[in-house]
């Protein structure tokens, strides 16, 4: 046994190595067995960690920051990074977990077969106790950021702060408040991200943001490896019936060159091709060179396919259309390394709406029309009126408001719908109101009673395409039952039901902020300043929040923030139709129009409560 006090004065006096540390860290670290990669750590595996291991020995830089996508080798490079730092660079370190669990995992599973198997560490060591490593050179402490008394005030030169998205609540700004520094100390901030704007996302803006390019193979071109260059096939073989075949999906998943769209497959060789001919760009130059940050995204670790990230998209994508956006967000923070910004929730000012005001006037022609429809919404404080709209579709989503104001009976509802030129077929009248009336007149002219429902999406049984006889479930924003027009009077039964479209309220919003918003299709409004003040203020008079359900998943809820919203449902409604028609992207079959059984799940018969 040697004399520590010997051991820790041959580490004083060794001259230290002058290697990049992740030169050093090639020579002496293995990958614990946690990972399918073991044996020696290899910077080709993961080229792009090698400059995070070189900002780590340069002595001018104070805080890095990491902000990327889970399962791309962060914490083997911390471990490398602290492993080198112990035998070359040594000085009081500090390694916080979002809980004290997590970091007895953390210590038991990869720490310390670690620091076992890398020799000039173990030689080092002198003891641990509970989660306090004493090097010669040393000590090393890990704590859960759940326990403040044990962040306190300890001078720390190097701190490692992992997976900060979990941390409880203000726990990141008392570690950084009560760990006091050294001069040369360095602070490294290394998580997922979550939401836009959280410590995270700020101490990665304040950096110097490098973000990982890479040249194309073909033209040279240095570009960011982004999830939107991904291209795949939508067509019978991929998406029959209109259900994903992720197999043959896969076949067709290629990354699309931004300069030259020269195309590169998804095989081990090409993405390790990436991953070694890239490098980061500072995005962000100006920042102070003591502040360096990264991102990356899962595009770039050649272990995770881009086939799993496609499927993971579109399903993500199919829930956040049944109102479930957790999987979305979960893609966006943990599969792009992205924060995560509620864009949709933005429409409470008038500047999204003013994004869709495009150049042309009422009345203006418009070539590309397919089809029109008219909603109204019925009013009855300040004596009974009704709001409308009209609202006229082209292709790819494109819609164009056509007119829309207020008026106070029946009649003239039926008059502007004429004016403007609306089959009754494609006119709309929401029922939530007075719906005994609403009915007759809806039987007597052919428009379409509407009902908002608080349900997240119908269920239905439907036919399976070409497979005669079998039945399968789907989820549905929208569905339609049949209701007699004279409920509850003594003509009940003696006249043909007519049909009472439901659609789920808070998807279908989700789906209006979509278009508004312009992330799908294009919703216009004319410019030219003919569009009244009324009509901006009605259109902003929801706003989504967030809120966790039972189950802890993350949903967004429709909340009322001016009284008048009648305009803003008449443009729900219509966009609910043009779904229904197939005027724009459906959700399955079905037409307002054509006498068919109802594809409901049997509750064909049940009666809308009223
Ligand atoms: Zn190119």
């Amino acid at each position: 046994m040697i004399n520590p006090l010997l051991r820790g004065f041959k580490a004083a006096v060794r001259p230290s190595d002058r290697r990049l540390p992740w030169q050093w860290m090639e020579d002496h670290v293995l990958v614990d067995n946690t990972s399918s990669m073991s044996g020696n750590w290899r910077s080709d595996n993961s080229p792009w960690v090698k400059e995070i291991a070189e900002v780590a020995a340069d002595n001018r830089v104070r805080r890095v920051t990491v902000k990327c996508s889970a399962q791309s080798a962060k914490t083997q490079t911390i471990m490398g990074i602290l492993c080198w730092a112990i035998a070359e660079d040594p000085g009081p370190a500090m390694w916080v977990m979002a809980s004290k669990d997590d970091a007895k995992d953390l210590f038991k599973d990869r720490i310390d077969p670690t620091f076992r198997a890398c020799k000039p560490v173990s030689d080092l060591l002198l003891d641990t106790e509970g989660l306090t490593y004493r090097f010669a050179s040393m000590p090393l402490y890990f704590v859960g950021a759940g326990s403040p008394s044990k962040l306190q005030s300890k001078p720390i030169r190097w701190l490692f702060l992992d997976e900060v998205r979990n941390y409880p609540k203000g726990a990141l700004d008392t570690v950084l408040k009560r760990t006091r520094s050294f001069w040369n100390s360095r602070q490294f901030i290394i998580s997922t991200p979550d939401m836009e704007g959280d410590t995270v996302d700020r101490s990665f803006k304040e950096g110097d943001q490098r973000t990982f390019h890479f040249p194309c193979p073909a033209c040279g071109q240095l570009q960011p490896l982004k999830m939107e260059q991904l291209r795949w096939d939508t067509n019978e073989a991929t998406k029959p019936a209109g259900e994903w075949n992720f197999d043959a999906l896969a076949e067709t998943i290629r990354y699309q060159c931004v300069a030259c769209v020269h195309v590169i497959r998804d095989t081990p060789v090409d993405r390790r091709t990436i991953a070694r001919t890239g490098r980061f760009i500072r995005m962000n130059p100006n920042a102070p060179r003591s502040n360096v940050s990264f991102t990356w995204n899962a595009l770039l670790p050649h272990w995770v396919t881009w086939r799993s990230l496609v499927e993971e998209f579109l399903l993500a994508q199919a829930a956040a259309r049944t109102g479930d956006l957790s999987p979305l967000k979960a893609f966006v923070n943990e599969s792009l390394g992205e924060s995560w910004r509620d864009q949709l929730g933005e429409i409470d000012d008038f500047d999204n709406l003013a994004g869709c005001m495009e150049d042309y006037d009422f009345g203006d022609p418009w070539p590309d029309e397919r089809a029109r429809f008219m909603a109204a919404d019925k009013q009855e404080s300040g004596g009974e009126h009704y709001w409308w709209v009209v609202r006229a579709f082209g292709p790819f989503g494109k819609s164009r408001l056509l007119g829309y104001g207020r008026c106070n009976t029946f009649a003239e509802l039926e008059e502007i719908r004429k004016t403007y030129n609306v089959p009754n077929t494609n006119a709309i009248l929401d029922s939530g109101f007075k719906a005994r009336e609403v009915y007759r007149f809806c039987a007597a002219t052919g428009w379409k009673a509407f009902k908002g429902d608080d349900a997240p999406f119908f269920l239905l049984h439907e036919p399976v395409p070409g497979k005669p006889g079998q039945m399968r479930t789907v989820r549905r924003i929208w569905r339609y039952t049949y209701v007699d027009p004279h409920f509850g009077t003594a003509q009940a039964g003696k006249f043909r039901p007519i049909k009472l479209f439901q659609f789920a309220n808070d998807p279908t919003k989700d789906m209006l902020a979509e278009y508004i918003g312009r992330l799908v299709g294009e919703f216009s409004i004319p410019g030219h300043k003919r569009i009244g003040r009324d009509y901006l203020k009605q259109l902003t008079a929801e706003r989504r929040e967030e809120t966790k359900d039972a189950r802890g998943r993350l949903r967004f809820v429709w909340k009322r923030v001016r009284k008048d919203n009648h305009l803003w449902d008449c443009e729900l409604m219509i966009l609910v139709a043009a779904v229904v028609t197939k005027v724009v992207a459906t959700q399955g079959p079905s037409s307002m129009s054509q006498p068919s059984k109802p594809a409901s799940n049997g509750s064909a018969e049940d009666s809308p409560k009223n």
